[in-house]
């Protein structure tokens, strides 16, 4: 509330309208007198008051109709104290006031004296709801915040740092929920597990920086690779990577191992040191399997055959891509 408070008194009795007026008046308030509700209404349109002084017995709409209106028509965080005054001060009276959004109730005529005992309290009211509405703000703006810290970091504990595809953490979750939907729905899951060829001797070669560049590049195919809706490219750590290849037999696993050697390899990027070839190469080792007939009994052991295959990849001779529970592997 301002400086002078304005009040709106409504009465359609236009000895009390003037009587309570005056009263507002000799209080050093600023009065704003309407004859009957709809003119209350009108009023309370074009301008803000601090408070409204609302007779109950009026013909339509009457005080309550009034104060409905008033509250059906404010923001949430608007609030205009509206004082009943009435010639009934029966309980009856009273409830339906506070029902129809009333804020006190008084009998007419209002003294000076209990007049001033309630503004004194409405700026009390007032003060407390001002603050509350402020809390409200600023929690609502903190929560915001959180949200969207939590949002980045959601994003954060899930990417990798230096090659910006998922990381170890994710493919983990990612693998346990898929696992588990392959068991519902009874469909295979393959896993591709790639390591670079030679990446330690790249390194030693071509420096650090370089072999961070080349971790991105591979990280780049191998998201090619693991294109469709569902699929999902990781960094595995250091210079492995898995792809993880939800409702995916093995042959279908297959195509895109060997895809994703092929995008390796046309990226054309010099590994002088490499004893397979004289650009960067990867091996791929690929597991699949139905969870619900599965030889394995978690995904972690279907990680391990993917690993094994990578293994004998390496043994065979790298830049290959073999293939668990069978023996002819693929050469580029
Ligand atoms: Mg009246």
């Amino acid at each position: 509330m301002g400086e002078t408070m304005k009040a709106l008194i409504v009465d359609d009795s236009p000895s009390s309208l003037a009587y309570h007026c005056a009263l507002i008046d000799s209080m050093g308030l600023e009065s704003v007198s309407a004859a009957g509700g709809r003119e209350a209404l009108e009023r309370y349109q074009e301008q803000k008051f601090d408070f409204i002084l609302l007779d109950v017995e009026m013909p339509s709409p009457d005080g309550y109709e009034v104060a409905r209106r008033i509250r059906a028509t404010e923001s949430p965080d608007e609030w205009t104290p509206i004082i009943f005054l009435t010639g009934r001060t029966d309980e009856e009276s009273l409830s339906k006031g506070i029902e129809a959004g009333g804020d006190d109730y008084l009998a007419k005529p209002v003294s000076e004296l209990v007049l001033a005992a309630k503004m004194a309290a409405l700026r009390r009211l007032n003060h407390i709801r001002s603050a509350l509405v402020t809390t409200a703000g600023q929690l609502r703006d903190t929560n915001h915040l959180l949200w969207q810290a939590n949002e980045k970091l959601k994003t954060i504990a899930a990417v990798d740092g230096l090659t910006g595809i998922a990381n170890r953490r994710r493919l983990d979750e990612m693998l346990g929920r898929e696992w588990g939907r392959a068991i519902r729905e009874h469909t295979p899951l393959s896993v591709l597990m790639a390591d670079v060829d030679f990446f330690k001797l790249y390194n030693d070669s071509y420096g650090h920086q370089a072999g961070d560049d080349c971790l991105r590049k591979i990280s780049g195919a191998l998201a090619l690779a693991a294109r469709r809706p569902g699929d999902l490219a990781a960094r595995y750590g250091g210079e492995e990577f898995a792809i993880v290849l939800p409702n995916t037999p093995l042959e279908g696993a297959r195509h895109v191992a060997q895809f994703a050697l092929e995008k390796v390899l046309s990226l054309g990027i010099p590994h002088k040191a490499s004893k397979v070839r004289d650009q960067v190469s990867i091996s791929i080792g690929v597991a699949s399997v139905c969870p619900d007939t599965a030889k394995c009994s978690c995904c972690a052991d279907l990680v391990k055959m993917a690993d094994r295959a990578l293994y004998e990849a390496k043994e065979r001779g790298r830049a290959r891509v073999v293939w668990a529970e069978s023996t002819p592997s693929e050469t580029v």
